[in-house]
C-alpha cells in the first residue's frame, strides 16, 4: 500500500459484508465508502439468522460486535429429533468465547442495522439507491458505474453484493451461476403459548417429508424454519403466485403425523411466510483481478445449513482489509487474501451442503440416518471434529508477512 497517499475504495453492497469491509478498511487506514443498491434498507420481516460465534469473534476485531450482542439471543446448542419423535442428539451450535458470547440468533433486519449504524457512527458515507452495473478502469483506479446513471470514483472496488453478485459477473463474465441445492427455505417469527421454552436452544426435526427447526424463547416469540425439497429450481414468478396461506396448507400436509410441535408452530406463522431456493457456489474461479475483490456471498455462497454464510462474510472483510494494509503491491495483496480464505471458505459450503442432503434423505435413506446419526453426532459431530470451523481467529495485530504472488 502506498503510505503517503490515503487510498480510498469503493464497497458495493450494504448487506453484512458490506459495513464491515469499510469498517476494516477504515482501520487498515484506507478511507471507504458504501453503495447499496436498495433505496431504503431491504430488511425482511420476520427474516433472521444464526451468526455464529466465530463471527461474533471476528466482528470484535473491529469493536463492532456489541450491538450485534445486544440485539441477538444465544443458541449454543441444536439438540436433534426424528420425525417419529426419537432424540437422535446434540451438537454444539459453536464455541464459548472467553467472555462467555456465543452463536445467537437475530433479526436480519436488526443486523443490517446494527452494522449499518456503527459504520456511520464511525463516519462511513453510505449511499442508497446505487446499483452496480459496470466498472471502467483508469490509470491506477476505478469508476464504478450505477444503473441511475452516477458514478463513482475509488482507487479499488469490494463487491460484497451478494449471492448475484453483478462485480463477480464484471470480473469474470464467464463465472459459474449460483448452484440450486434442490431445497426451498420457508421460515418466520410466530407466537404460541403452548410451545416450550427451549432455552439456549435450536430443535432440529428431520421429519418423514421435510425439515424443520424452531427455536422458542420465554417471551411466547418462536423461530422458526423448513427445508423442503424440490428437484427443479421454481421460478421467482411462479413462487410469486403462491400464497402465505397455500403454502401453510403445504407445510401442514408435509409435518402431519410427524412428532414435535412443527405444525402448531406453522398454524401461526405469519403473512410474511415465501419460500426462498437455496443456493450456494462451491467454487468461484476469479475472486479479484487488479482493481476489483470479491468478500462474502459474492465470492463464495454457502447454503444455510452450516449456519457460517454471514460469519463467512464478516471475516473474508476483514481478512481483505489486513492483507490490503500489510502486503505492498495491491494484486498481491488481492491474491494473498484468496489464498487465506479459499481453502476455508470452500470447506463450510462442502460441509453445508452435505447437511442439505441428509435433510432430504429417502425412505431407506431416513431409517439410516436415524439410526446412525446418534453415533455420528456423538463421534464426528463433537466439538473438536468441527473445531476447524469455530476456532478460526483473527489476530488484527499480526503482520501478514507470507504475500502471494498475483494472479
Ligand atoms: C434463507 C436463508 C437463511 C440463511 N441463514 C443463515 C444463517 O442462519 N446464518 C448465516 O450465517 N447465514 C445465513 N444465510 C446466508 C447469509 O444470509 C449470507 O451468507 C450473508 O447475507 C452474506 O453476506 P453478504 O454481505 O456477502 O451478502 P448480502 O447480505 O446478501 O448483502 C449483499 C448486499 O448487496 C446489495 N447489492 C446486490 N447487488 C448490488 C449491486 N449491483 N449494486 C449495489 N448493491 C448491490 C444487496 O442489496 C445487499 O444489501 C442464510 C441465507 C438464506 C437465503
Amino acid at each position: 500500500m502506498n503510505t503517503t497517499t490515503r487510498q480510498n475504495a469503493l464497497v458495493i453492497g450494504c448487506g453484512i459484508g458490506g459495513p464491515v469491509a469499510a469498517m476494516a478498511l477504515q482501520r487498515a487506514g484506507i478511507d471507504a465508502a458504501i453503495y447499496e443498491a436498495y433505496d431504503r434498507p431491504a430488511d425482511v420481516t420476520g427474516s433472521f439468522l444464526n451468526v455464529a460465534s466465530n463471527g461474533l469473534d471476528a466482528l470484535r476485531t473491529l469493536d463492532a460486535h456489541r450491538q450485534v450482542l445486544a440485539d441477538g439471543f444465544p443458541t449454543p446448542r441444536m439438540v436433534m429429533w426424528s420425525g417419529s419423535g426419537k432424540r437422535l442428539g446434540e451438537v454444539a451450535n459453536g464455541l464459548t468465547l472467553p467472555d462467555g458470547t456465543t452463536s445467537i440468533t437475530i433479526t436480519r433486519g436488526l443486523l443490517h442495522r446494527a452494522l449499518r449504524d456503527e459504520a456511520v457512527r464511525r463516519g462511513i458515507r453510505i449511499e442508497a439507491g446505487k446499483r452496480l452495473v459496470g466498472v471502467d478502469g483508469q490509470a491506477g483506479g476505478v469508476f464504478a458505474r450505477f444503473a441511475d446513471g452516477t458514478r463513482a470514483q475509488g482507487d479499488f472496488l469490494i463487491g460484497v453484493d451478494g449471492l448475484h453478485s453483478r462485480a463477480r459477473q464484471i470480473i469474470d463474465p464467464a463465472s459459474p451461476a449460483p448452484r440450486y441445492t434442490g431445497l426451498l427455505s420457508l421460515g418466520g417469527i410466530a407466537r404460541h403459548a403452548q410451545v416450550a421454552p427451549t432455552p439456549n436452544a435450536y430443535h432440529m426435526i428431520f421429519g418423514t417429508r421435510a425439515f424443520f427447526g424452531y427455536s422458542a424463547r420465554p417471551s411466547g416469540e418462536i423461530y422458526w424454519f423448513a427445508n423442503v425439497a424440490r428437484r427443479d429450481e421454481p421460478t421467482r414468478q411462479e413462487l410469486s403466485t403462491i400464497t402465505p396461506r397455500a403454502w401453510k396448507r403445504q407445510l401442514l400436509d408435509l409435518f402431519a403425523g410427524d412428532a414435535g410441535p412443527a405444525p402448531m408452530i406453522i398454524e401461526r406463522a405469519g403473512d410474511e411466510l415465501g419460500a426462498y431456493p437455496i443456493h450456494d457456489m462451491p467454487t468461484v474461479p476469479r475472486w479479484h483481478n487488479g482493481l476489483i475483490a470479491l468478500a462474502g456471498d459474492a465470492a463464495h455462497a454457502t447454503s444455510p445449513s452450516s449456519g457460517q454464510g454471514a460469519s463467512m462474510a464478516i471475516e473474508d472483510a476483514i481478512v481483505l482489509a489486513k492483507c490490503l494494509r500489510d502486503v505492498p503491491e495491491r494484486a498481491t495483496a488481492f491474491a494473498t487474501y484468496a489464498q487465506l480464505r479459499r481453502r476455508r471458505v470452500e470447506q463450510i459450503v462442502k460441509y453445508s451442503a452435505r447437511i442439505g442432503r441428509a435433510k432430504t434423505a429417502g425412505p431407506v435413506g431416513r431409517r439410516l440416518r436415524d439410526m446412525l446419526m446418534p453415533l455420528a453426532l456423538k463421534f464426528f459431530a463433537n466439538s473438536r471434529a468441527h473445531a476447524w470451523m469455530y476456532t478460526y481467529h483473527i489476530d488484527w495485530t499480526e503482520k501478514i508477512d507470507a504475500p502471494q504472488k498475483a494472479a
